[in-house]
């Protein structure tokens, strides 16, 4: 797997000192990976879909294991700093969830730690991913300086009840999706341009879902059918209410399939 190469921290903007190099990311938490059955297979299916009408056309699957890669995207500052402090900040209510004991609650706090863990996955995998880049800088940015996320995020939680996602570590980096999926703007059949992104993730017995983009009223649609249909919501948030976990839907193999299917689901709902 050839990565891109940087020159300057993709975060922060900082360039190495002479002779040394950005520091190696995890994309994946390597406890997870100890954690969580090993799988030999670790097929991460992108969907190239030039032209929305003709989502079938073209369609490739990469062999790229993102349980282990380790770009050079970051610098030492970030990678140990903020970034590792998102990592090591869900550690706590994570590894029991992962183990299938869940807290009844999360608190407002684990909420926004579990949001900012998954969008940092999110935007580490899509920068060693040399094909889009749907996340901005400015997106990074505010992760970085506010540990919070901007608008024009909706990430969403359910329980995965079924097998296929749990035994593949499931992490799907279902299509960067063109402009013209929802509205008539730049991007041709032959040049198209992508501004968002939908990554599926069933991380043993949780199901999570990240929608971001530019177009926020594509984003708001999957906020606003998530909430229809009951699913956990970590962003936005409302409210400083804690998430009861026993009311979340158990989703089987099936359902995370519909969910990740190549028309976005809450787009026809
Ligand atoms: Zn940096």
């Amino acid at each position: 797997m050839k990565f891109p190469t940087f020159t300057r921290c993709q975060f922060c903007g900082a360039i190495p000192a002479e002779g040394e190099k950005l520091s190696r990311t995890h994309i994946w938490p390597k406890w997870l990976n100890t954690t969580l059955e090993h799988h030999p297979s670790c097929d991460v299916e992108c969907i190239d879909r030039p032209d929305f009408s003709k989502i079938t056309k073209t369609r490739k699957t990469r062999h790229q294991d993102i349980f282990t890669i380790q770009p050079r995207i970051a610098c030492i500052q970030c990678n140990g700093g903020w970034m590792n402090n998102i990592e090591q900040g869900v550690l706590d209510f994570l590894k029991p969830i992962i183990s299938n004991d869940w807290p009844q609650f999360l608190t407002p706090e684990q909420i926004r730690k579990l949001s900012l863990w998954l969008a940092l996955i999110c935007m580490n995998a899509e920068l060693a991913s040399p094909l889009y880049n749907t996340i901005t800088q400015a997106d990074r940015d505010y992760i970085r300086n506010k540990e919070d996320l901007p608008r024009g995020w909706s990430i969403i939680v359910a329980k995965n009840h079924g097998s296929y996602w749990r035994k593949r570590r499931g992490y799907h980096n279902y299509p960067a999706l063109p402009l013209s999926i929802n509205r008539r703007l730049s991007g041709t059949v032959d040049n198209p341009t992508y501004d968002k992104q939908i990554t599926t993730f069933g991380i043993g017995p949780l199901f999570a879902q990240v929608v971001s983009g530019q177009d926020f009223n594509f984003v708001a649609h999957h906020f606003f059918a998530a909430q229809k249909f009951g699913f956990g919501i970590l962003f936005p948030r409302h409210d400083s209410s804690p998430l009861d976990t026993t009311q979340l839907h158990n989703l089987s193999d099936h359902q995370i399939n519909d969910l990740n299917s190549q028309i976005p689901w809450f787009l026809h709902v």
